[in-house]
């Protein structure tokens, strides 16, 4: 049995808007989930579904195997970490990290000895006689996220919360998050719209669009296995290129370059006659060159952003673009006439209609 099993979750807001449609997935203990997706796709609610801050339309949400739904927030021993810190300003990290404890009244000897551990871990031994103003946003996150973790709950969860930090404190953060887990090993489900987040965070992903799960996986599944073009385009940075078109002769025109897809699809290619279909690989899966057996394209060189570890080339083959992730030894000049290959392994081919990937 898992640990959180969400069942045919939906949620309909009062004014009839239908934000969730149909969420089912099984939790194990330990796991660290990101639910990602654009903004407005339905992680936050979904969240607060989890936390009990919502209520649940449809479905059924289930602890331990037992039917949760109807519990309170409390009820259900978990603990939540917003974007906006929530520190109180006249309290001192000791007490912010203490007052859920001092609430419930635990013994003084006890919160202190689970005070000074808890801030161990987040690094803030140094500042508990501090008041919130005089710590940075990345230390008053760590507060926050103390005063989650200082309560013995069976599962955190995180909304945004690196959205108030800077690039360079976001990064830090992350990698302190990760180290978190790893110490607690709590259950945590974090919502981000950021795919770099959840790629170096998550034990699995859940990636959604408009209120619908797109595919659930392990990072390495949704990079190298995406369900479908929205999954294939959204994670990986820059996005995965795509080439939309009619297959003609079992081919695909892409700017003059003739994609026989064949190499790709075998027999399934005529069933695809006359339909169209998206043909996608991503900038840093392609070489310089001509490598047999591959897809040979040419296009010209646009554009090129050199960025210390690799460079990025923005090519032009008739009315088509796409990027290209090249060493940054071999850049080429711009107006260049290049010719590049695709490994047929490093391919997809999505399904134009209902943008499925084609096994
Ligand atoms: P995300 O967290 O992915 O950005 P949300 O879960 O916050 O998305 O919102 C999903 C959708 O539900 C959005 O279109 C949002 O406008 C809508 N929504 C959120 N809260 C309410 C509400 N209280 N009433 C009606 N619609 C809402």
């Amino acid at each position: 049995m898992s640990y959180l099993t969400l069942k045919d979750i939906n949620k309909i807001y009062p004014n009839g808007y239908h934000a969730v449609h149909n969420f089912n997935m099984e939790i194990e203990k330990g796991e660290f989930i990101v639910f990602v997706g654009p903004s407005g796709c339905g992680k936050s609610t979904t969240l607060r579904m989890i936390a009990g801050l919502e209520d649940i339309s449809n479905g059924e949400f289930l602890i331990n195997g037992k039917r949760a739904n109807e519990l309170g927030p409390r009820e259900r021993e978990i603990a939540m970490v917003f974007q906006s810190y929530a520190l109180y300003p006249q309290m001192t990290v000791y007490d912010n990290i203490a007052f859920g404890l001092t609430l419930q009244g635990v013994d003084e000897d006890v919160i202190e000895q689970k005070v000074k551990n808890t801030a161990r871990i987040l690094g803030l031994t140094d500042y508990l006689d501090r008041l919130p103003r005089a710590l940075s946003g990345g230390q008053r996150q760590r507060v926050a996220i103390g005063r989650a973790i200082i309560r013995k709950v069976g599962v955190f969860l995180m909304d945004e919360p690196l959205s108030n930090l800077d690039a360079k404190q976001r990064v830090t953060m992350r990698s302190e998050i990760a180290q978190i887990h790893r110490e607690t090993g709590a259950t945590t489900i974090y919502v981000t719209h950021d795919q770099t987040e959840a790629m170096t965070l998550a034990d699995r992903i859940v990636v959604m669009k408009e209120g619908y799960v797109q595919q659930i996986g392990t990072p390495y599944d949704l990079y190298f296995q995406p369900a479908n073009v929205f999954v294939a385009g959204f994670i990986g940075e820059p996005p995965m290129n795509f080439v939309k078109g009619m297959v003609k002769g079992g081919k695909l025109d892409f700017g003059g370059n003739i994609i026989d897809l064949k190499m790709k699809l075998g027999d399934k290619t005529a069933q695809y006659e006359g339909k169209e279909v998206v043909f996608g690989f991503r900038p840093e899966s392609i070489e310089l060159g001509k490598v047999d057996g591959a897809y040979q394209m040419e296009a010209m060189v646009e554009l090129t952003e050199m960025l210390g570890d690799n460079t990025n080339i923005y090519i032009t083959a008739g009315e088509e673009k796409a990027i290209l992730k090249v060493d940054p030894h071999d850049t080429p000049a711009i107006d260049e006439k290049i010719t590049f290959s695709v490994p047929v392994e490093n391919v997809y081919v999505f399904d134009g209609e209902t943008e499925l990937v084609i096994k």
